[in-house]
């Protein structure tokens, strides 16, 4: 019933930066190439994602509300390594849905209402609340889809309870929204808070580019490049090892500067973040901490991304091998560069 329901939805979606994450991964999936979030009071009122992705029908989107429906799943194959699409279970508009009001609307590049370009004329806005479709109405609107997500958790008190300040919950977002950006320096992602634009990347730039634009000139104009491959490391089950870390005296007294990926894809693993602060540890006093963006790639069946994956936590069979693979990679770009 109802109640099983959205206790079920706290375990899927905890803050609202888990809302926007599925948001900008369907955005992403959908082939979008801008996305734009906005939020207000750090996602709690308001969470819009809008992209300009392949849309929706009107028959796409009611099937898309409906509980374990996705249009991206072939078999349970796919569930294992090398998912090609970020999402994959067919919940999350359906259990976003479910504890808040949300509005969704779309229009797809070509769809059943087709005009003269073969894109539909004519886009639908589905409005979603507490789980009910409440309105489903014929809309004006741009080629590409807008969820708006509005009052999250109003209808789970005990789940808004646990919400932590504005603050708190808009830099988890500000992380989520940072990780999908420089990890797609060809789409353009911009994220608003309260009015005041965050960062816009342009879409159309390198990794360099990207993380110019999220993290500001300081840190882009003083990353060191890592590049390495299986030959220039130890044993271990790392295929590669390539992106951005900082220059020590950039460091910051915080540790929300890393974005790591495995295969393509937006994780955390404590063997990585244990390798990056490996390879600067005589290099930072106290409680500094590097800005780091490493792609790594490993053969799938090296990874378990069944830790946790809602936080996208992952783990490898060998957690040492990776951890000191991590930390040879990039200890050995910082001493190239003179460190
Ligand atoms: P999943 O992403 O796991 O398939 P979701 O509940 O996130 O499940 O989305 C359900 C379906 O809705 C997707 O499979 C996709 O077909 C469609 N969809 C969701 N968001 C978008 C979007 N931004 N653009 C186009 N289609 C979308
Ligand atoms: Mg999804």
């Amino acid at each position: 019933d109802d109640t099983v329901a959205r206790i079920a939805a706290g375990e899927v979606v905890e803050r609202p930066a888990s809302a926007v994450k599925e948001l900008v991964e369907n955005s992403l999936d959908a082939d979008a190439s801008s996305v734009d979030v906005t939020v207000e009071k750090g996602g709690t009122e308001l969470i819009r994602v809008a992209d300009d992705g392949r849309g929706m029908s009107e028959a796409d989107l009611r099937t898309a509300v409906r509980q374990h429906t996705t249009s991206k799943i072939e078999g349970l194959e796919d569930l294992e390594s090398g998912v090609a699409t970020l999402g994959f279970r067919g919940e999350a508009l359906h259990t976003i849905g479910s504890v808040s009001r949300t509005t969704i609307r779309s229009r797809p590049r070509s769809g059943s209402r087709t005009g003269k370009g073969g894109e539909a004329d004519v886009g639908t806005e589905l409005v979603y609340e507490g789980g009910e479709v409440t309105s489903v109405e014929p809309t004006g609107c741009p080629v590409g889809t807008i969820v708006e997500v509005e009052d999250l958790f109003y209808n789970t008190p005990a789940r808004r309870k646990f919400l932590k300040t504005t603050a708190t919950e808009f830099a988890h977002v500000n992380r989520v929204v940072t990780r999908y950006a420089l990890a797609n320096p060809d789409v353009a992602v911009s994220l608003i808070h309260d009015g005041r634009e965050v960062f816009a990347t342009t879409g159309q730039g390198d990794l360099q580019a990207a993380v110019l634009a999220v993290y500001g000139r300081e840190v882009a104009s003083s990353m060191i490049p890592v590049d390495a491959d299986a030959d220039d490391l130890p044993p271990g089950p790392l295929e590669s090892l390539s992106g951005l870390v900082s220059h020590p005296e950039t460091n910051r007294s915080s540790r929300e500067y890393l974005a790591t990926y495995v295969n393509g894809r937006a994780v955390t693993a404590d063997a990585i973040r244990e390798g990056i602060m490996g390879a600067y540890g005589t290099q930072l006093g106290g409680d500094r901490y590097p800005f780091a963006v490493c792609f790594l790639e490993v053969p799938g069946d090296a990874v378990d991304v069944n830790v946790h994956p809602r936080k996208r936590e992952v783990r490898f069979d060998d957690d040492d091998a990776v951890r000191r693979q991590v930390d040879a990679a990039i200890e050995s770009a910082l001493l190239e560069h003179g460190m």
